[in-house]
């Protein structure tokens, strides 16, 4: 199948033995008929398994060309379960320029438990690889991130993760498998937040984790089970349902993404735009072999660098809408000085790029000549 079929029939054989329903049931049970101690029909409690759950779970590891899904009840609960694979004393390497969630998680619990992590900057492999030594785990990447659209070459970081026999894992939830699929390209572990593009439409909190290891597969559901962060039936029917527009949807945002990349990159009150299909990108020619195409996150900052004028932009903006989040349907923006960043001491924001006029935008898939009208008269 080729990826536009898999999104819709990916793994969705037989989801329901029944009745033959076209879509995945939602079984809202916690519990599983027996018929004498231990023989049921694949399922017994639904912490440890739910066919809507497997449903998604099939659909997950279809698009990302995986062996294994597996999903969790938040992307922070899919990636503290791969944190939970590591013992104290390990060493993980991480991109410097990650979702702030991810940091926190990082460094104010996992780092208590005794894990040591290396927050840096991954253009340079040479970088990378004086960082390693034999307690190092894992690799953390994520790209684009978030909020500088900065991208990394999964291709040649998982030169490194072989040669000294270390697990990479790729935050993929800014691409999605429509624009790039790191385990083709010698990534380990795949992770999502399907909250964002995944679900699509801003209404369903999830998380997943994709690989082809079936040992590392045993581990992370024996985690699943274990640690219990599962999503509920509803939720997984809910991204399940986002998946099979994922391609239709992804070809919008990166149409609506471009051209508003390029009126803000044309723009006289604009100073420098963050898109990863501009020429001007300083990781474009990574980003033209890596991805399909560039996606929907544009960031943008002004001449002036003004803090206000950000503030005053974000609240005449009138289509998009002041929002955390990002990859649903409609489009949002945001200010990452005063919101996702705000607790970074700004010397420290600034040095990752996070300057005061910083705008983060999700380009949903509305009407793009409705969009750039909305950030003329704003920034007017
Ligand atoms: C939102 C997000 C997460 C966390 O996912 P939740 O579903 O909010 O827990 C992780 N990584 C990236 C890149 C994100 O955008």
């Amino acid at each position: 199948m080729k990826f536009n079929t898999k999104t819709i029939h990916g793994g969705q054989e037989n989801v329901d033995p029944a009745y033959k329903s076209v879509m995945a049931p939602i079984y809202q049970t916690t519990t599983y008929q027996q018929s004498t101690p231990g023989n049921h029909n694949g399922f017994e409690y639904s912490r440890s398994g739910n066919p809507t759950r497997t449903a998604l779970e099939k659909s997950l590891a279809s698009i990302e060309n995986g062996e294994y899904g597996i999903a969790f009840g938040s992307g922070l609960a899919a990636i503290d379960a791969i944190m939970k694979t590591l013992k104290p004393g390990d060493e993980v390497i991480s991109t410097n320029d990650i979702y702030g969630g991810t940091y926190r998680l990082f460094n104010k619990i996992y780092k208590d438990f005794g894990i040591k992590f290396h927050f840096i900057g991954m253009q340079s492999l040479e970088k990378i690889e004086s960082y390693i030594n034999d307690k190092t785990k894992l690799i953390w990447t994520e790209t684009p991130t978030n909020p500088m659209m900065s991208v990394i070459d999964i291709e040649a970081v998982s030169m490194i993760s072989k040669k000294y026999d270390i697990l990479l894992a790729v935050d993929n939830t800014f691409a999605t498998a429509y624009l790039q699929r790191p385990l083709d390209m010698g990534a380990d572990i795949v992770m999502h937040s399907g909250t964002k593009y995944l679900g699509g439409h801003s209404d369903v909190v999830l998380g997943s984790v994709v690989v082809n290891d079936e040992e590392l597969a045993k581990q992370l559901h024996f985690i699943q089970n274990a640690s219990g962060a599962i999503p509920g039936p509803m939720d997984c029917f809910l991204v399940l349902r986002g998946i099979k527009t994922l391609h239709l949807r992804m070809q919008r945002h990166c149409e609506n993404g471009k051209a508003v990349a390029e009126y803000l990159n044309s723009h006289p009150k604009v100073e420098n735009v963050y898109w990863p299909g501009l020429e001007s990108h300083p990781n474009h020619e990574v980003a033209k072999r890596q991805m399909k195409d560039f996606g929907g996150m544009v960031s943008f900052t002004t001449k002036n660098n003004s803090y206000k004028d950000a503030i005053k932009f974000v609240e005449n903006l009138k289509v998009f809408t002041l929002a955390e989040s990002l990859g649903g349907v409609e489009s949002l923006a945001g200010h990452p000085a005063s919101m996702t960043h705000a607790s970074i001491p700004k010397e420290e924001r600034e040095k990752t790029g996070v300057v005061d006029s910083l705008i983060r935008l999700s380009v949903g898939i509305e009407d793009v000549e409705d969009l750039i009208q909305d950030l003329k008269q704003a920034l007017k």
